[in-house]
């Protein structure tokens, strides 16, 4: 193909200059390579292929909205010792929509002492997210329901043992309460990507909770930190 343009080109130039002229359009190798590039047929196969879309993908579930209240070890005020805060607590207006972290069936839905209004969801690999303290979950929001990442499960609350208007929000595999901080706005090619060990492991450095609200029944009480760094508090419940 090239090489018959190249003599058309040539045969037209020659009948006015002559065999120099032919000379001189060989000699220009340039222009025969962009033709004979053109006539290629374009490389589709070479293309390298999409690749396959992550197995996990998390969100957050109150999009756009900061952790106030990391996981991790946490003494409330009004308790003697620290305890394990398995979740992280994101504050939000009350009636704010929750939206699923990942795609999932809803394994139960109720309400507790201490998360009130809870929603809880299977995910894929043994994992589960559960949203609590709410206000209610989303219409068709029950056991065995299928929802999609991203979806309103339910709203922002205070119900339970909660210190103003948020939401606990907790990522577990199997038993094991996780860092959600490891999997919020993040997504993993496989199961084995999943940082399991490194958002399973626990502080010692324990944190003095700040509440806003003290719950009904607990009296504010002065709280002294000893030189060892621990945190005394005496406090007085009210009967009933
Ligand atoms: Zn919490």
């Amino acid at each position: 193909m090239a090489f018959l343009v190249a003599l058309g080109m040539a045969a037209t130039v020659g009948a006015l200059n002559g065999v120099s002229a032919l000379g001189a359009w060989i000699a220009k190798p340039p222009a025969v390579a962009t033709v004979v590039e053109e006539a290629s047929p374009p490389p589709t196969e070479l293309e390298t292929p999409e690749p396959p879309p992550p197995a996990f993908v998390f969100d957050a579930p109150l999009p756009g909205r900061t952790i106030d209240s990391p996981f991790g070890l946490r003494q409330l005020p009004w308790e003697e010792n620290g305890r394990l805060h398995q979740g992280v607590d994101i504050a939000a207006p009350a009636g704010a929509p929750v939206k699923a972290s990942a795609d999932g069936v809803v394994k139960r839905t109720g309400v507790s002492p201490t998360y009130g209004r809870f929603v809880e969801v299977m995910h894929k690999g043994g994992m589960t997210t559960l949203y609590a303290h709410l206000k209610a979950p989303a219409r068709g929001v029950k056991q065995g329901a299928y929802v999609r990442r991203g979806a309103t499960v339910a709203f922002v609350g205070n119900s339970g043992r909660s210190t103003g208007s948020h939401l606990h929000f907790e990522i577990r595999k199997g038993d094991k309460p996780l860092n959600p901080a490891f999997f919020m706005g993040r997504s993993f090619a496989e199961a084995d990507d999943l940082p399991i060990r490194a958002a399973g492991r626990v502080s010692k450095k324990v944190r003095l909770a700040v509440v806003s609200k003290w719950p009904d029944g607990v009296k504010g009480a002065p709280v002294t930190r000893t030189k060892s760094g621990r945190v005394r508090t005496r406090i007085a419940v009210s009967e009933g």
